[in-house]
């Protein structure tokens, strides 16, 4: 089994329904090799984003959406671990003042990678076409009135498709991956944020709120992961309900990317060696 099965790359007749939030009857990786997986593909996205930075050729935007609780933090921290340099991760949260006098990609333009990078977004612009839809946000703003009729956010979702089109062309890849929980698993991990003191500062009344608009949001993210998903920049639908298999996923997801990115240590040339060389002697020599 491999991956690709929660792979997007065409809206055609896409129904998040048809996707699990538990791994199934034939899941892509065993319950007993998930850790494993996971520590072994760690290892091997170090060692090529190592070389991702070297080379510079490209850039890698990772990004995460899913409802509250779908385990987008604690994805990022067990395949990513201690951010090295070369990767950063930014979080999308309610905009500010500033920001919503801008166009909604600003924000997320302005933090994009350059290239030999890794940036994580949790959460994304893509809010931009979730919460807003879910909320009609949009018309608050303080914009033409074209520019917030009811056809806003299926433009948007063009707009998005086009941008990170923009973006593959210009050497940047994205992986956008949709931590897909059901309501029920929601529900017991919101139970365990209240009754652990140590998890209480994750639980906010606003999460309880959107929880109550959950047909909204899935219909919403239905639509959004419908219309931006293409070949070069799909979508991954990740069973989100158990932690384990989640990561062991998202770091294949990564990991393949990386290896179809393909980067290289930039080659030493004529003169480079000889310095290394001429080096090398003089250190030798050094030696008491
Ligand atoms: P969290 O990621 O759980 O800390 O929460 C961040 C909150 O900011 C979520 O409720 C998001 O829906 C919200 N948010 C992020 N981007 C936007 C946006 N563009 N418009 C409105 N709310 C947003
Ligand atoms: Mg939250």
């Amino acid at each position: 089994m491999s991956i690709n099965k929660y792979k997007v790359t065409s809206g055609k007749n896409f129904k998040l329904e048809n996707y699990e939030t538990v791994p199934g009857g034939s899941p892509v990786f065993d319950k007993t090799n998930r850790a494993e997986v996971l520590i072994r593909n760690r290892d091997e996205i170090r060692a090529l984003q190592s070389r991702l930075y070297a080379d510079g050729k490209a850039a890698l935007l990772v990004l995460f959406q899913g409802m509250d609780g779908g385990g987008k933090d604690s994805a990022i921290r067990n395949v990513i671990g201690v951010m090295p340099q070369g990767v950063m991760v930014h979080s999308f949260k309610q905009p500010s003042t500033e920001e919503l006098a801008h166009d909604y990609l600003w924000r997320a333009v302005k933090v994009l990678p350059e290239r030999g990078m890794i940036a994580i977004f949790n959460r994304s612009y893509y809010e931009d076409v979730l919460v807003v839809k879910v909320h009609e946000l949009y018309k608050n703003l303080n914009i033409l009135e074209r520019c917030k009729d009811e056809k806003t956010i299926e433009r948007r979702c063009n707009q998005i498709k086009n941008f990170e089109n923009y973006l593959w062309e210009n050497g940047i890849l994205t992986v956008k991956i949709f931590m897909h929980l059901s309501l029920d698993e929601q529900r017991k991990r919101f139970l365990k944020r209240i009754e652990r003191e140590d998890k209480n500062w994750k639980f906010s009344g606003t999460d309880m709120k959107e929880r109550g608009h959950w047909p909204k949001y899935q219909a919403a993210f239905e639509y959004a992961i419908a219309s931006t998903s293409t070949e070069k920049n799909p979508w991954w639908i990740v069973p989100a309900d158990r932690k384990p298999y989640t990561h062991a996923v998202v770091s294949q997801i990564i990991l393949e990317k990386l290896k179809e990115i393909d980067p290289h240590y930039p080659s030493v040339s004529e003169q480079q060696l000889k310095v290394l060389a001429d080096s090398k002697d003089i250190l030798l020599k050094q030696a008491e």
